[in-house]
């Protein structure tokens, strides 16, 4: 791992100034945040990003989860993700959140990670993490030499077919969150599904994030009346595993009528994957098997899968259904 000096900024206005003289915010910056360190380390031994100067965030007053005053949630950058998914207001009003936590990494690595950490963790494309390959993502123009049953089948380019590895993403997408930042030319309030970019031809840029710019929290808004959340991860091993296919239901029904579906999918998109085309097919529709066919049809029909991961394509299928199932019916 290549030197780097470690900065402790006393306040927002000092960690913004001293990051905003990085070239990028994106791959290859040579300055940047550093929070619970369990994605920046990790690839800084793996020489995949060099920073030459860390901005430690950790001692900002960005640590609380707090009740909005309209009944949403109000979550810090630094809030670690044990701390959020564990929180009594997230267990009773986001629950979708606080399981798809607690279904990724260890409860050693979720003691470190933070919210803002998460949002921002890259890829476990074995290319990209691996110098000794080429990869369009960490070394633009390089090629893209992937094929591996781990990777995405919505959302690829040409250039670049890796997962967005988020399970808190893909509960957050489904939630309606809202990214709120702080940058070097004021605040501004970015709703989910627009944070994070499809990769196209600019693979190494992955979020609208720009030289500065600080998540100082990120907020949810009031739980929809009478909704019932879950969140299925399906991977190769029940623990310490990246998800193959994932879904976010958040349903709200009565008298088996859904009258209410937010749906998002992980393991499977370049980004986290909300799909309004599986809300439409579940909405005004009576919550039986067929129904929720057509919505995890609908979810996958722009699928392009490669040569090792068409199974993903069935299996997602089956993880949305599977869910709607379990979260529909009676308690
Ligand atoms: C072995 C292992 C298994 C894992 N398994 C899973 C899993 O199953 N599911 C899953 O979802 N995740 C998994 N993870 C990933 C883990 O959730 C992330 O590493 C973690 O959430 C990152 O948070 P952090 O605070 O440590 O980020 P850091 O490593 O500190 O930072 C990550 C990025 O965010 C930026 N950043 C941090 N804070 C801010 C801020 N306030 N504003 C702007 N930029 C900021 C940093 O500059 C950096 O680019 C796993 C990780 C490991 C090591
Ligand atoms: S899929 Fe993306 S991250 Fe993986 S090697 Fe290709 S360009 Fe790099």
């Amino acid at each position: 791992m290549k030197a780097f000096q470690l900065t402790r900024p006393k306040d927002n206005a000092q960690a913004i100034a001293a990051t905003a003289k990085t070239k990028t915010a994106q791959q290859g910056a040579d300055i940047r945040f550093i929070a619970g360190g369990t994605t920046l380390i990790d690839l800084m031994k793996l020489s995949v990003e060099q920073p030459q100067n860390l901005v430690d965030v950790n001692r900002l007053a960005l640590d609380k989860v707090e009740a909005t005053p309209d009944g949403g949630l109000t979550i810090g950058a630094t809030v670690r993700n044990s701390e959020l998914a564990w929180h009594p207001l997230v267990r009773k009003n986001y629950r979708v959140l606080s399981e798809a936590i607690l279904s990724g990494a260890t409860v050693q690595i979720r003691n470190m990670a933070t919210t803002a950490g998460n949002l921002l963790q890259r890829t476990r494309c074995m290319y990209f993490r691996d110098t000794a390959m080429p990869c369009n993502k960490r070394e633009p123009g390089s090629g893209c030499g992937a094929i591996n049953r781990n990777l995405a089948i919505l959302g690829t380019s040409e250039q670049c077919i890796a997962t967005n590895p988020s399970d808190m993403n893909v509960a957050m997408a489904a939630l309606e969150a809202t990214v709120h930042v702080h940058g070097p030319k004021g605040e501004r309030a970015i709703p989910i599904g627009d944070f994070h970019v499809l990769p196209g031809n600019t693979p190494q840029r992955e979020t609208v994030l720009e030289p500065g710019d600080l998540i100082t929290h990120v907020t949810l808004p009031p739980p929809a009346p009478g909704n019932r959340s879950l969140y299925l991860k399906l991977r190769d091993r029940m623990s310490y595993e990246f998800a193959l296919a994932s879904a976010a239901v958040v349903i709200t029904a009565a008298n088996g009528k859904i009258t209410r579906a937010r749906i998002a999918m992980g393991g499977v998109g370049t980004k986290p994957w909300r799909s309004t085309e599986a809300e439409g097919e579940l909405t005004n529709q009576q919550a039986t098997q067929a129904v929720f066919q057509k919505a995890a049809e609908a979810a996958l029909r722009g699928a392009k899968p490669q040569s090792q991961n068409g199974f993903k394509v069935e299996l997602a299928k089956r993880c949305l259904v599977h869910a709607l199932k379990l979260v529909t019916q009676p308690a």
